[in-house]
């Protein structure tokens, strides 16, 4: 190494430039080896962890930037389960686009699908064991839920779309849903024949290569509803889809809620969820959940979360196509850190949307045995709420750390 080589690591040393350090106070130093600085800087509470951050936590987040995307006609798929956030074991999360009358082909699956449209819209069709038959268009903001087993399609309207799904077992992965045209070509044409009740040159023209012609298809643009419904002698079956986007939202200081699980959407037996949405400064409060692991999504801005278990904790920041997760009863706050308005699925493998809030916890116990924990002041036990505040309006007054 020449000279003018040392000097210059020598320069960097002092960490003045311009770039993000793991300092804090007078803990920590510069980083001389290699780094990935676009990685740190979407993470600054993982390079310069905060001084309440302890132990070991496993990792609770993983991007859909990081997923692999797997490229069809119709569009595109990418997915994180616990193959890619082992942590997330009771849920799993895909990401699929659809060209303008692109076909997510006719499948079930042993998992429950619940699904959130972020863009655009689709036609989506079901049956269930009655015989009943299900169609319906969805929106931004709308939802569906098709519980196992229950086949199903979904097809881009005119402008296509882009939505999230989300399937009640972490180790659910979209290449392994049983696909209409998998079980033509795993049947023998003698035993198709007699099912369908016509000759086997029939099905001459089934697909050959599904990896290539199949699961994400290309398709004409589907017109008005009504000329694409069926009449089933058994009748329609309407529960399939939930038009959240009409939901009027609990509104409250800092931000807006809606909840949706089985009390308002009972197709969603097995998921439940809260599209909330915070704004700059706010923070959704301190509290966890008593049904299960939180999934969480985030649709648009940035978040800092930390989660807390005995004698540990650890911080994470998120941005928009992030998933994240809490395990079970683990506390944690998740404040928005950027200028813009914060927008975030939770999600549950429940039946029902449950959560406990600290603070009303400590406004709805007796004054005197949360003093003796906490020494609290009169004017902080005052401050203590008795209703459950949901979210806190930001900017909150905290100080940095330095
Ligand atoms: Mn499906
Ligand atoms: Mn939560």
């Amino acid at each position: 190494m020449s000279d003018t080589a040392i000097s210059k690591k020598a320069t960097s040393l002092s960490g003045d430039d311009n770039l993000p350090q793991p300092i804090r106070g007078d803990r920590g130093a510069t980083i001389l080896g290699p780094r990935n600085v676009p990685i740190e800087r979407e993470n600054p509470a993982l390079l310069c962890s905060p001084s309440t951050d302890a132990g070991t936590i496993p990792n609770l987040k993983f991007s859909y930037a990081a997923a692999r995307n797997r490229l069809a006609p119709g569009g595109w798929a990418r997915e994180v389960t616990a193959r890619e956030l082992p942590v997330a074991t009771t849920l799993a999360g895909v990401n699929m686009r659809l060209k303008p009358g692109g076909i997510r082909e006719l499948h079930w699956h042993r998992e429950a699908e619940w699904a959130f449209m972020l863009a655009g819209r689709a036609r989506i069709t079901a049956i269930d064991p009655q015989g009943r038959n299900f169609i319906d268009d969805v929106g931004v903001g709308d939802l569906w839920n098709f519980p196992a087993g229950i086949p199903h399609s979904i097809q881009g309207l005119e402008e296509g779309c882009e939505f999230l799904l989300v399937f009640d077992d972490g180790n659910f992965s979209e290449n392994e849903t049983f696909l209409v045209s998998d079980w033509f070509l795993h049947t023998p044409r003698e035993i198709l024949a007699k099912n369908f009740g016509v000759p086997e040159s029939a099905f001459a023209g089934l697909p050959k290569d599904i990896e290539q012609s199949m699961w994400i298809l290309s398709g004409d643009i589907p017109g008005p509803i009504a000329g694409d419904a069926v009449k089933a002698p058994a009748g329609a079956v309407t529960g399939y889809s939930y038009h959240l986007s009409q939901q009027k939202p609990v509104k409250v200081p800092g931000g807006q809620v809606r909840i949706v699980d089985s009390s308002n959407f009972p197709a969603a037996n097995t998921i439940a969820a809260a599209l909330v949405e915070i704004e700059p400064g706010g923070m959704r409060e301190l509290h966890w959940h008593p049904t299960n692991d939180e999934w969480q999504y985030y649709i648009q801005g940035q978040a800092r979360m930390s989660v807390f278990t005995p004698g540990k904790a650890r911080t994470f920041d998120y941005q928009a196509g992030d998933v994240g997760y809490v395990p079970f009863v683990y506390g944690h706050y998740i404040e928005n850190t950027g200028d813009g308005p914060l927008r975030y699925l939770e999600v549950f493998r429940s039946s029902y949307f449950a959560d406990l809030s600290l603070n009303q916890w400590l406004g709805l116990t007796t004054p005197k045995l949360v003093e003796r924990h906490l020494n609290f002041d009169q004017a902080t036990m005052a401050a203590l709420r008795k209703d459950k505040p949901i979210l806190t309006p930001g900017p909150a007054p905290r100080a940095e750390e330095t």
